[in-house]
């Protein structure tokens, strides 16, 4: 399938099957804003178990945490945001658009209405959105929605350290909302100014940064690999030297092969003590650890792999839409990894006559405490497997006339298609062996 086709064939599918809608739909829309229907927040929401399972529950060296989206305004002066959080913008003295400089194409023409050479001088433009905290709108309520949650992080690092007594290395995990005034944002959900972040900070002690950098580069390509992207499909760029951010010593991107080319999927960073040391010189706080054993005391380096919710949840779709031929008919099949499937077993009684609903909806109440399951009951049989496959069901089990004599069902596989015939009384175990 063509690039072009693929990107379009599945914000179709998002639209039509419930996973995002534009948001504020009904009124035209709103600026590039989107919003997860009823299967795109379960999607959503496994993106995020998944990275919270791998990064926080099954590692003894890593919290969680979940910090207020409003933070005080020292908080961008120490972290630099309010200096330098900004990107270059130009307009087109033809129409009018405005881009980011640094995104423009190399021919030089404006991507809106194709003139040449008629953009203007770049200027700054600041992506933080500013708000007012209580009644009165002056100076000294301003206050920004965060633009990452990592600051949550570093100004809770001793909090988090005192109270679960963790030694570096160890890791501070958030997910939650960041606000960007992007210039241009757009490739669907890959770039909205309003996303959710997946962002570890990991300490460590300061002779072992590097050794840390290069460990959560390789964890975090492993962990898309892990959940069904292929390999090839994903590549880690180091940055070059001219290309790092101020607080940077290295940083390497997770790049996904998106319908337009690569683009970051994943930032991973090397931020060394530059967080800790701003935060402790603004605040005044000792932000220092000392290891007791060694008999020192020293600021931790940092190391930050920063995830997309949202640019994640876009590459797990896009890898895994495919529209095939079997058996003489067309299918479009997501072959989305089962734990991140919106639901992960389909209850589908053969016909909708009374005499099957009872044992169906015996079977539903069994599953349901266990995976996310659909119970549907209209139109062919034929017809509810394909739209199983669509959203990436991986098991779908069939209630037949049989199933009230023989007390079995029959389970589909998306991906082979092959039917088995289950006992009901061992279909947790079936599924069980088959299900993450
Ligand atoms: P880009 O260069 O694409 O603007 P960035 O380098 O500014 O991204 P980071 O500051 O490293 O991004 O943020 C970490 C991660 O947060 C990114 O890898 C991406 O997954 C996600 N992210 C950042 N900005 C956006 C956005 N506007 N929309 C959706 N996700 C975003």
């Amino acid at each position: 399938m063509a690039k072009a086709d693929l990107m379009d064939r599945v914000v179709n599918l998002c639209k039509r099957r419930g996973l995002v809608f534009p948001s504020s739909e009904i009124y035209g829309g709103f600026r590039s804003t989107w919003d997860y229907g009823p299967l795109g927040v379960l999607l959503k929401r496994n993106v995020k178990d998944a990275w919270w399972r791998s990064m926080v529950q099954l590692r003894d060296d890593v919290v969680g945490l979940d910090a207020a989206i409003l933070m005080a305004p020292r908080v961008w002066e120490a972290s630099g945001h309010l200096a330098t959080f900004s990107d270059p913008l130009v307009d087109c003295r033809n129409c009018k658009e405005r881009f980011r400089a640094d995104h423009l194409p190399e021919s030089g023409a404006c991507p809106n209405c194709g003139a040449k050479d008629s953009f203007t001088e770049a200027r700054q433009f600041h992506l933080m959105f500013k708000t007012h905290v209580g009644p009165v709108e002056d100076e000294a309520a301003v206050a920004y929605l965060r633009p990452e949650t990592a600051q949550g992080i570093f100004v809770n690092f001793l909090n988090a350290q005192t109270t679960t007594r963790k030694k570096p290395p160890f890791g501070i995990a958030q997910i939650g909302k960041a606000f960007r005034n992007e210039i241009t944002p757009g490739n669907f959900i890959f770039r909205t100014r309003e996303f959710e972040q997946m962002e570890l900070e990991y300490f460590v002690p300061p002779e072992d940064g590097g050794q840390w950098f290069e460990y959560w580069c390789q964890q975090r390509l492993d962990w898309y690999v892990d959940l069904g992207i292929p390999s090839d499909r994903l590549q880690l760029r180091p940055h070059d030297p001219d290309e790092l951010s101020h607080y940077s010593a290295a940083t390497a991107d997770v790049e996904f092969d998106y319908p337009w080319g690569w683009g970051e999927l994943e930032g991973i960073a090397n931020r060394a003590d530059f967080d800790l040391k701003q935060h402790a010189e603004y605040s005044g706080q000792d932000l220092t650890y000392f290891d007791q054993e060694a008999d020192r005391r020293y600021i931790p380096h940092v190391i930050e792999p920063s995830a997309g919710a949202d640019r994640a949840t876009l590459a797990f779709l896009l890898a895994a839409y495919a529209e095939e031929e079997v058996r003489g008919e067309r299918r479009t099949v997501l072959r989305l990894h089962p734990r991140l499937a919106p639901y992960q077993v389909a209850v589908l009684p053969l016909s909708k006559k009374d005499t099957l609903t009872p044992l169906a909806q015996e079977v539903l109440a069994l599953l349901q405490p266990r995976w996310m399951c659909e119970y549907d009951e209209t139109q062919s049989i034929g017809r509810r497997y394909r739209r199983q496959d669509e959203i990436g069901t991986p098991y779908a089990v069939t209630v037949d006339f049989d199933s009230i004599e023989d007390g079995a069902v029959t389970v589909r596989d998306r991906d082979s298609m092959e039917q088995d015939r289950v006992p009901i009384d061992g279909l947790v175990a079936y599924l069980d062996e088959r299900l993450p």
